[in-house]
């Protein structure tokens, strides 16, 4: 009997990871003209994500949100993204966003600004855009300072607001076990708090000595700190105390590295070996708090991540066949460098 093959079905949605990012480390080196401040920071990205759907409308633009404190307005920073790029593009295009909501809201890891890149660089891709990466980044600082760092990823210094980026050659590999303290901190009210003491301030260089050591041993982690830990822990006293215990904890288990996260809330410990990690992650289970692990996700792969992502949906236009096999790589969305022998905490070059 002869088979009739149907044509290539058009793909409906495209789903993209929003990966979270702590910070390294964090120094704020003054107020500038423009009333924001100037900030050295190390951004990593973790494989903790949010998962983004986008569905292509002929118009209108909506946004949808499982996490009842994410606004479904354009107060949301996806939405906005979508709204700027369109404006930008001067096109009448329309989409459906939907976020499912992994990454705490308000704990300085970048959650939204996470959505608002990965929907720049979704559309510009679905709307046929072409602006790339390095044609997005003005869109993407005029959105918030964290979002630049999204286009690019894995391990990168931040100048200026922190939206100037510079990718490290050095890219971190490791384990992050996050503490969720359960209540956000305003990013605005640690910053005011922070201006008050910041004409006694003194510019330590931690960052720039840190970048510029030699990273193989990592013995530098030690050096990094956050300089808005103590605005942040002012801001909401109810968790000095609580931290204290959690980085008790994390540094027994190991950590390279334990810091708060942006302004907070939440607080996080680096390790060389998932098994430390793991022992982190039970024993502040058994002292009460919410724990999430995550591994470091290197430029490479973030980079590798967004093709798989972006090239599914070519595919998809293409054959049936593609995309099943995309989607079903993608579709769980675990460590975007999965498949690999789990690593411990090293340097990779690139
Ligand atoms: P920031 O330092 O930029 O405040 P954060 O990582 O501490 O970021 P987010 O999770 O990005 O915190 O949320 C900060 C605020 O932004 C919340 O009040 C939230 O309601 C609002 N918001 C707007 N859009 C989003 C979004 N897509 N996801 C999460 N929060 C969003």
């Amino acid at each position: 009997m002869e088979r009739t093959l149907k044509p290539a079905a058009r793909p409906r949605v495209l789903r993209v990871p929003a990966y979270a990012k702590v910070n390294l480390g964090l120094e704020v080196l003054g107020v500038r003209e423009d009333g924001y401040h100037e900030l050295r920071t190390l951004f990593q990205t973790i494989d903790l994500h949010d998962d983004v759907v986008i569905r292509p409308r002929r118009r209108g633009l909506e946004v949808r949100c499982d996490h009842p404190d994410v606004p479904q307005d354009e107060r949301n920073l996806a939405l906005r993204a979508a709204l700027e790029l369109r404006r930008h593009a001067g096109i009448e295009r329309g989409a459906e966003i939907a976020i499912s909501k992994r990454i705490p809201v308000g704990g300085g890891l970048g959650g939204g600004s996470s959505d608002a890149a990965a929907v720049l660089m979704a559309l510009d891709r679905l709307w046929a855009v072409g602006l790339g990466p390095a044609g997005l980044h003005g869109l993407a600082r005029r959105l918030g300072a964290d979002v630049p760092f999204f286009l690019v990823g894995g391990t990168a210094l931040g100048l200026a607001r922190g939206d100037e980026v510079y990718p490290l050659r050095c890219q971190v590999r490791g384990h992050v076990v996050l503490v969720d303290p359960g209540r956000p901190i305003s990013t605005a009210a640690v910053f005011a708090r922070m201006d008050r003491g910041l004409t006694a301030r003194e510019n330590s260089n931690k960052i720039f000595r840190f970048v510029s050591s030699d990273l193989e041993g990592f013995r530098a982690f030690p050096i990094l700190a956050n300089d808005l830990e103590q605005a942040a822990l002012e801001e909401a006293p109810d968790l000095a105390d609580q931290v204290g215990r959690i980085r008790g904890i994390l540094i027994r288990e190991g950590a390279a590295l334990a810091a708060l996260s942006g302004s907070g809330s939440s607080f996080f410990g680096l390790y060389d070996d998932a098994r430390r990690a793991r022992g982190a992650q039970s024993a502040l289970t058994a002292a009460g708090f919410i724990v999430l692990r995550a591994r470091t996700v290197s430029l490479d792969q973030y980079r590798n991540s967004w093709a798989r992502s972006l090239g599914a949906w070519r595919d998809a236009r293409g054959s049936n066949q593609s995309r099943s096999r995309h989607h079903g790589d993608h579709g769980r969305q675990g460590h975007p460098g999965r498949g690999r022998k789990a690593e411990g905490l090293r340097v990779h070059r690139v």
